[in-house]
């Protein structure tokens, strides 16, 4: 038996959680497409996206890797999410980065790669955390070894196996600097057979994040995407998001380019913040790593600035910029439209927003 499992954001406030269901799926041959799936619905009124009174909304596939869950022949299938009268879903952030990237921004070829941070929860506090009482302060857990150290190796390990199995763009992943947090990247790794354009790269790090909640689930682990899980002395999570176009890639100019987007970066910076996510001053504190809230700072190889422009990339005049505002929670659609919108100077009257982070102001 084959089975493929479609995966879509649903309409949770503020942020869209993942949500997934499972249908018989025979393949019409041996090499599979896209098309090969088909269109399917759910129940709306169940996900805060439809009225009981009409409720179908409509999945639309539009990207799928292997399950390595269920193994050879079953599939994951990312989907967008249509209203009956066939208009994108108000909480479809995908269409948004699509049309983004459509209004002239795939153009200039733009390439991401996320780093995830995330915290692994067991009952009511991190992994690694006593039951009463704080564990030794930060410093040794980051990048660690070690029973005392590094807490919930299996899950990250289980997690990193299952993404490359599944055949998504993962590069790596670390242990963070809180006890429990983890972080692991997909995005740009120098492959040539690799697509590393936005869209792609923001489907498999939804898929990822997907892979990452049914790995838990079945250690019996919460993985919270939260952006200061734990108050005080202590690291938040963050989706650090490199980014770069053609211009900035290239060794005749690159460097120059960087710095134009940066500028562009310095006067956008409250529209960013405000797709970055949720409870986004929790963690832009000024410490911790960070940049304040209210300030923007780029700097080469400063972890305390908004913009980090990479040492190596620096030295060689060309490459990418890190923004290292994005919180874990935030959407990489969102993050992806938002940063191709301002770096290649594109309309973003679809990015302005009400009164959350994915629907659409009336
Ligand atoms: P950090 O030093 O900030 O922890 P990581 O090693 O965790 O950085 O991650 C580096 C990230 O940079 C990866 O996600 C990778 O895909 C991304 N990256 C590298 N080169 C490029 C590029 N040219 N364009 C976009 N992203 C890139
Ligand atoms: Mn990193
Ligand atoms: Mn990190
Ligand atoms: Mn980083």
């Amino acid at each position: 038996m084959t089975f493929a499992e479609y995966i879509w954001l649903d309409g949770a406030e503020p942020i869209s959680e993942l949500r997934s269901k499972t249908r018989f799926f025979k393949p019409a041959g041996k090499a599979i497409k896209l098309s090969d799936f088909p269109e399917w619905s759910y129940d709306g009124s169940s996900t805060n996206q439809a009225d009981g009174s009409d409720s179908d909304c409509l999945l639309q596939p539009v990207a799928f890797s292997k399950d390595p869950i269920r193994g050879d022949g079953n599939y994951l299938v990312m989907c967008e999410v249509f209203r009956p009268d066939g208009a994108p879903h108000e909480t479809n952030t995908r269409s948004k980065l699509r049309a983004i990237l459509n209004a002239g921004a795939q153009s200039e070829d733009p390439w991401i790669g996320f780093e995830q941070e995330y915290t692994l929860i067991d009952g009511a506090r991190p992994l690694g955390f006593p039951e009463h009482g704080y564990p030794a302060p930060q410093g040794p857990y980051y990048c660690a070894i070690g029973a005392d150290r590094a807490f919930g190796r299996d899950i990250a390990e289980r997690h990193a196996a299952l993404c490359e199995q599944a055949g998504l763009v993962f590069y790596g992943l670390n242990a963070e600097v809180m006890p429990g947090q983890w972080e692991f990247q997909i995005g740009y790794r120098g492959i040539a057979e690799d697509d590393a354009s936005a869209l792609n790269i923001a489907d498999h790090l939804w898929i990822a994040r997907w892979l990452l909640h049914r790995v838990a689930e079945d250690a019996g682990v919460l993985v919270s995407f939260d952006n200061k899980p734990v108050k005080g002395d202590w690291n938040g999570a963050g989706m650090h998001t490199n980014f770069s176009t053609s211009r900035m890639r290239s060794a005749n100019g690159g460097l120059e380019a960087i710095e134009r987007a940066v500028s562009r970066l310095a006067h956008s910076h409250d529209d960013h913040i405000a797709l970055y996510g949720d409870r986004l001053h929790e963690r832009l504190t000024g410490l911790h790593e960070t940049c304040s809230i209210s300030e923007f700072r780029s700097g080469a190889g400063d972890r305390g600035a908004s913009i980090r422009i990479p040492l190596g990339v620096a030295m060689k005049g060309a490459g990418y910029f890190e923004d290292r505002r994005p919180g874990a929670n935030a959407d990489p659609y969102l993050v992806a439209a938002r940063l191709a919108a301002t770096v290649c100077e594109i309309d973003d009257a679809i990015l302005r927003f009400g009164d959350t982070n994915h629907k659409a102001a009336a």
